[in-house]
């Protein structure tokens, strides 16, 4: 399986899941511009004629600004939930979008994708497993806490991008409003640094060969200490270790191949 993070966080989130067998590729959300998607694919060799469809988690424009013009001039179908898609107004994919049921498996090609739900404050939000081959990847950004399902899956993943939004000190002392750090906080809200690794810690093991860290916020958290707390976590684990990715919320990533 081969993945490219197109961009994570606040200003816009889409990603890239390419079978090496058959060339076909899907896109998990698709909040960032049509034209940025294009640039950023390019940068790896690759294009959006490839995509077969769009997944998408939930309503919030960082997740569907990129939705109308992409599927349009692409006309590629978006699954999506039923509730997350009366929620959305000017986001609304071209025609084409098929409703999913969370638990539920759509397959394109040789890519399945199954969604779960989360806690986010979202009409209907999930989260996604995607599989090629045996090889699975787990990605689950804008939670507000865990789930039974998120324990359990990131127990049985290849590959995993999970939401590291915040820093709690960064948050306490920064300048944001008390009632945005209270819904930021909550259960419908976003994953701090340690709630990310903690669920790490706790649930994941030596299947895991790739762990993205993700979603970080602008002002709440900065690559390096999300990087401090990582290299903490595994230095105290001992027994595994995944290759460790922080996503940017400016450029894309590297290309990952996940065997
Ligand atoms: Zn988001
Ligand atoms: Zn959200």
């Amino acid at each position: 399986m081969n993945i490219i993070v197109l961009n994570s966080g606040s200003n816009g989130n889409a990603v890239y899941v390419e079978s090496p067998v058959t060339g076909a590729a899907v896109l998990l959300d698709c909040g960032i511009s049509r034209k940025q998607i294009e640039l950023r694919l390019k940068q790896h060799g690759r294009f959006l004629d490839s995509v077969r469809a769009v997944f998408v988690t939930h309503e919030h424009a960082d997740h569907v600004r990129g939705l109308p013009v992409t599927t349009k001039l692409y006309r590629m179908p978006t699954f999506l939930t039923e509730a997350t898609w009366r929620k959305m107004w000017k986001h609304r994919p071209h025609k084409g979008h098929r409703f999913i049921g969370r638990d539920a498996r759509v397959t394109v090609e040789d890519i399945s994708v199954e969604a779960f739900s989360k806690h986010h404050d979202a009409a209907d939000p999930v989260f996604f497993v995607v599989e090629i081959s045996g090889v699975r990847f787990l990605y689950a950004t804008d939670l507000g806490e865990h789930s039974e399902d998120l324990a359990r899956l990131l127990g049985d993943v290849d590959a995993a991008l999970l939401e590291s939004n915040y820093d709690e000190e960064m948050l306490e002392n920064g300048s944001y409003p008390p009632d945005l750090k209270i819904r930021i906080r909550s259960t419908h809200g976003h994953l701090s640094n340690l709630q990310a690794m903690d669920l790490v810690a706790s649930h994941a093991n030596g299947r895991l060969h790739t762990l993205i860290l993700g979603h970080l916020s602008e002002n709440n958290n900065t690559p390096e200490v999300v990087g401090r707390e990582v290299e903490r976590l595994f230095a105290r684990r001992g027994e595994f270790r995944p290759r460790i990715v922080v996503a940017s919320r400016y450029e894309v990533g590297d290309l990952l191949s996940i065997p």
